[in-house]
């Protein structure tokens, strides 16, 4: 039986994190096993990828800042000399309509944590993202009736934002994980995990092999339920997948300038570029659209509704006005695995010795990985590097109190 010191169960972006964050400061022998063919299987496949660092609670900010500080400088924290991804800084615009407070008092709050922010008005925004409409009213999306728009809007503009490929950077993070030695395993699922006297012992693979291990991580999205099951643990929290829909089209010569990553608070929409800016793609940040819960993560419907499109094309035809109504859009969906209690992730060590949980990252996991990886890898090893967040473990711990929240929603 081959013997590793931990075994990390789903490749996806936060199992590869945690795997790199190990890897790059232990001597650990680490085993990242992935029942897909390749990444991006799960959630990290369908991810929007957007890196932003605004959240109303101050460690899961700051915990933002600290992921997309290593995405920022993705060469020098995977040491890979050329890697696939790229950190696209289009800058993240906040729009939060007839709200005309809550941008300055959220750059005050930026500018506490040394984060480069702005306030935008309209001529800013005219000026610098002349496709964009700065009405504050909302679009009605009951009836679709048009409305006289009205200006005058403040809006927060987080100038070192951006996206990155997910699954340019999942295949940096296997790449940079094997060249140190990390075994990274695909089309192998865990079908078992061996547990005696309350403490793990192996793993079992659907090709008969068998793994000796004293520490399993689950990694495993929106299939983490399954996972804790094998144990027979019973997880203190509701970690539930989600549907969810996102669109993209073409974006036309009409819409000229530059466009940032835009959270449209008014509409309930956020959309940014791709492909070099040559398609949009637009999802919804409106609660109602993250609630839809799947009972089984292997069988949901992947294509998007017809009325979630028509709603949110409205309201984005409503904030990029010279967008023609003409050409096509496509959709599809992924999971957030979301933590009905309080949308934030859980964390650590469970009641069962070395059957650990990284779990439940509803929107955020992406921009959140690389110091979710840094916050796993300091308390198993006690080694600090470069790239590590401050944010200790027990912030996001298995056995906390629900963090108290004034929305549940992917903008909380
Ligand atoms: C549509 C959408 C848009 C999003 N947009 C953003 C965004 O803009 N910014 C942001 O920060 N986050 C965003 N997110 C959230 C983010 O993508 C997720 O939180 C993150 O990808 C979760 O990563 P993960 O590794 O936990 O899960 P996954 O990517 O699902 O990885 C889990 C892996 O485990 C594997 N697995 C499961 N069970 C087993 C088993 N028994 N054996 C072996 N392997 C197993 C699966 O095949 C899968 O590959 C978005 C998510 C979605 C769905």
């Amino acid at each position: 039986m081959k013997s590793y010191d931990v075994v990390i169960a789903g490749a996806g972006i936060i199992g590869l994190c945690i795997a790199w964050q190990l890897a790059r400061r232990s001597k650990l022998t680490i085993a990242v096993i992935e029942k897909g063919a390749a990444v991006g299987e799960g959630s990290t496949g369908a991810s929007s990828a957007i890196c932003r660092v605004r959240y109303s609670v101050d460690e899961t900010l700051l915990l933002a800042r600290d992921g997309i500080n290593a995405y920022r400088q993705w060469k020098a924290f995977t040491g890979l000399a050329e890697p696939a991804a790229e950190f696209i800084e289009d800058g993240v615009l906040w729009m939060p309509g007839g709200d005309r407070g809550w941008a300055d008092a959220e750059h005050q709050r930026m500018q506490g944590f040394g984060i480069a922010s702005e306030v935008l008005d309209d001529n800013d925004i005219a000026e610098r993202f002349p496709a964009l409409s700065t009405c504050t009213l909302a679009p009605d999306i009951d009836t679709g009736e048009a409305h006289v728009c009205e200006g005058g809007s403040r809006n927060l503009f987080e100038v070192e934002g951006g996206y990155v490929d997910p699954m340019a950077a999942s295949s940096d993070l296997v790449d940079a994980c094997r060249n140190v030695g990390v075994e990274v395993r695909f089309r192998s699922q865990v079908i078992g995990v061996g547990v005696s006297g309350g403490r793990i012992q192996s793993v079992s693979l659907d090709d008969g092999d068998e793994l000796a291990t004293p520490l399993v991580i689950n990694a495993a999205g929106p299939w983490c339920n399954r996972l804790s099951a094998m144990v027979g643990l019973k997880v203190p929290w509701t970690l539930e997948p989600m549907r969810i829909q996102v669109m993209y089209r073409d974006r036309p010569d009409t819409l000229t300038g530059h466009i940032p990553v835009t959270a449209d608070l008014a509409g309930g929409i956020y959309f940014r570029t791709q492909n070099n800016g040559q398609q949009l793609v637009i999802g919804s940040v409106r609660e109602e659209d993250e609630r839809e819960a799947v009972a089984d993560p292997d069988d949901f419907r992947t294509e998007t509704d017809d009325d979630f499109e028509v709603v949110n094309l409205h309201v984005l035809h409503h904030r990029l006005p010279e967008l023609p109504y003409s050409g096509r859009v496509r959709g599809y969906c992924g999971l957030y695995t979301t933590n009905c209690e309080d949308v934030h992730p859980v964390l650590g060590p469970t009641e069962i010795d070395g059957f650990w949980l990284a779990n439940g990252f509803s929107g955020h996991g992406f921009k959140l990985a690389p110091a979710i990886g840094s916050m796993l890898a300091q308390a198993l090893t006690g080694e600090k590097r470069d790239f590590d967040t401050d944010i200790p473990l027990s912030f996001l711990a298995v056995d906390r109190e629900p963090i108290s929240l004034t929305a549940k929603n992917v903008l909380a």
